[in-house]
């Protein structure tokens, strides 16, 4: 039997779901929330735990491959456990973008589900940074959460939003962050959405990146090979244990290898983040 896989009118093959389990948040990041945290909205408007599962369902009778979890705050949602449980026993690879917080309560879940490849929020490796950025105060959960996946052999990764004025001079500490941690940092550039103030003066693009970690780190940058429908651009510093990659969305885009379609939390489909 041949299996269906989704093509768009471009014809791009849409194997990567990632589902968003909620959109609230047990942060504020400031480019990403708005202080007050998102409007209520009756749970009546969400999806049921039966809802994502039997959407996820169809989605990889359709040729998914990887869902990837996400949201808001995937793990604040009651029933992510049920839900992480319940995507186990699809045959697709696993992930989840979080902001690290409740990691230690999901470890174990995460381990017994296979689910191996777990990103994690980390604009600062300053604590009072970080909780300013953030607006509340849980850097050292997230940095001992981050040891622990490391130590426990998920495969990690780390995501910086560049914006100039509030990070960009830790560049060249995230990248000596890979030299003594087996992870990859990648460098997100800081993209418009609602009300977060966004201006194209604050936004680092991927070749500002470059030349400043050119300016630190010279001739031992060496570009990586990159898959197919990579959304990111890879590179390593030479003797280093972890790698380091650009998110380039605004500057270079990926549109035409882009593999990803998007469900949200109130089960709505997107086939692109800024639709
Ligand atoms: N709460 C989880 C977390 O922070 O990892 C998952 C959801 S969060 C929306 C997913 C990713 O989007 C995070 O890495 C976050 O930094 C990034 N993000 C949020 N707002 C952004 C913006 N305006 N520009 C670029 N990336 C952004
Ligand atoms: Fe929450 Fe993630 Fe947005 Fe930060 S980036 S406010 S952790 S959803």
């Amino acid at each position: 039997m041949i299996t269906p896989v989704l093509t768009d009118s471009v014809g791009r093959k849409h194997d990567y779901l990632r589902i968003s389990l909620t959109e609230r948040c047990n942060l504020r990041c400031f480019y990403c929330m708005p202080e007050a945290g998102v409007p209520h909205r009756p749970s009546s408007q969400f999806m049921s735990t039966e809802e994502v599962l039997g959407i996820a369902k169809q989605f990889v009778q359709l040729g998914v491959k990887k869902i990837r979890l996400t949201g808001g705050e995937p793990l604040i949602r009651k029933d992510a456990e049920a839900v992480i449980r319940g995507l186990a026993e699809l045959p697709v690879e696993l992930a989840i973008t979080t902001n690290g917080i409740l990691v230690d309560e999901f470890v174990n879940v995460f381990e017994e589900c296979g689910l191996k490849h777990i990103n994690v929020s980390l604009d600062s490796l300053r604590a009072e940074r970080f909780n300013k950025i953030t607006r509340r105060d849980y850097f050292s959960r997230v940095m001992k959460n981050i040891n622990t996946l490391i130590n426990r052999g998920f495969n990690v990764k780390l995501n910086a939003v560049l914006i100039k004025g509030v990070n960009e001079d830790e560049i060249a500490d995230f990248i000596a962050f890979t030299k003594t941690h087996p992870v990859e940092y990648r460098f997100i550039e800081f993209m418009p959405f609602d009300g977060n103030k966004w201006n194209f003066s604050k936004c680092l693009s991927q070749k500002e990146i470059l030349e400043l970690v050119q300016n630190k780190f010279g001739d031992s940058i060496q570009r990586m090979i990159d898959g197919p429908n990579d959304t990111a651009r890879h590179y390593k510093i030479a003797g280093h244990q972890g790698s380091f990659a650009i998110i380039s969305s605004m500057t270079n885009p990926f549109c035409d290898s882009c593999n990803r379609i998007r469900l949200t939390a109130d089960g709505k489909m997107k086939n692109c983040l800024f639709s």
